[in-house]
């Protein structure tokens, strides 16, 4: 599609950005294709206009979609395990993987979860898990209307974290920030808390301008330092008013209170 249109109509976003769709066995038909450009074009938008996060060369990667589950789990070029799961990002061959789905709004959600991941990759390298998986988890809850998108609470994890925050077992952000991967992963196993509380963290900072602007300079901070060298928390401690202390507060108020869609 023609992206530098739409960059053009918000006059900040000036390096192109080209994808290829490639579905497999199939024919696509245009009505799906466009919903899918929009809301990757958007992923691509929100991140540079939004968040602050400048992309200087085309984060161009491929969109291949299977037409079944079968021909997905058999795709020679990806991973052996790729088949467990729902659709993948692969950085070796820049291209994310799913297929059809059985109806286009799980399709959706796989291919904006892998979008975001292919475009943090390019521009980002390593990135801590909360913020990759959480702006991911953010982006899967994206619907298309025409040339807008909203993006909806996801209801399963509000529950999940809601009940952890009033059963005192949620975890401190301080340690949660501090997550590798591979404690991300300690974290995640059985219950996908990991990923749920990533969700809440983003949708929480994307709700309010001074959220965003605070979520766009933790990105720009750990682009500037870093991965290695990059600490959320310390971030927030020295550049927030009150700290983490002081957001953490604020986050588990929103926690318990009500959630609203967000409209780009
Ligand atoms: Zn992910």
């Amino acid at each position: 599609m023609d992206v530098q249109a739409l960059s053009d109509r918000y006059g900040e976003e000036k390096t192109p950005f080209s994808f290829e769709i490639i579905p497999v066995g199939y024919d696509m038909d245009p009505e799906t294709r466009v919903k899918v450009e929009v809301a990757v074009s958007k992923i691509h938008e929100i991140l540079g206009s939004r968040l602050g996060l400048k992309f200087r060369r085309d984060p161009s990667f491929t969109i291949r979609i299977f037409k079944d589950k079968e021909s997905y789990a058999g795709y020679r070029e990806g991973p052996p395990l790729a088949g467990l799961a729902s659709g993948y990002y692969s950085p070796a061959r820049n291209e994310a993987v799913t297929w059809r789905h059985h109806n286009f709004e799980k399709m959706l959600e796989v291919i904006t979860h892998e979008a975001n991941h292919a475009l943090i990759h390019h521009r980002l390298g390593e990135v801590p898990p909360w913020l990759n998986e959480g702006l991911s988890e953010y982006f899967e809850r994206m619907e298309v209307f025409g040339q807008a998108v909203v993006i909806h609470p996801n209801e399963q994890w509000d529950q999940v974290v809601k009940q952890k925050v009033r059963d005192g077992s949620i975890k401190p952000l301080r340690d949660y920030l501090g997550l590798s991967q591979q404690g991300w992963q300690i974290h995640n196993f059985r219950t996908n808390d990991a990923y749920a509380q990533a969700w809440s963290l983003i949708h929480f900072l994307m709700s309010t301008p001074d959220g965003t602007r605070l979520l766009g300079h933790l990105i720009n901070t750990l682009d500037r330092v870093g991965a290695q060298a990059f600490s959320g928390a310390a971030t927030l401690d020295a550049d927030y008013e009150g700290g983490l202390d002081a957001l953490e507060t604020r986050w588990l108020a929103w926690v318990l209170g009500p959630k609203r869609s967000h409209y780009y």
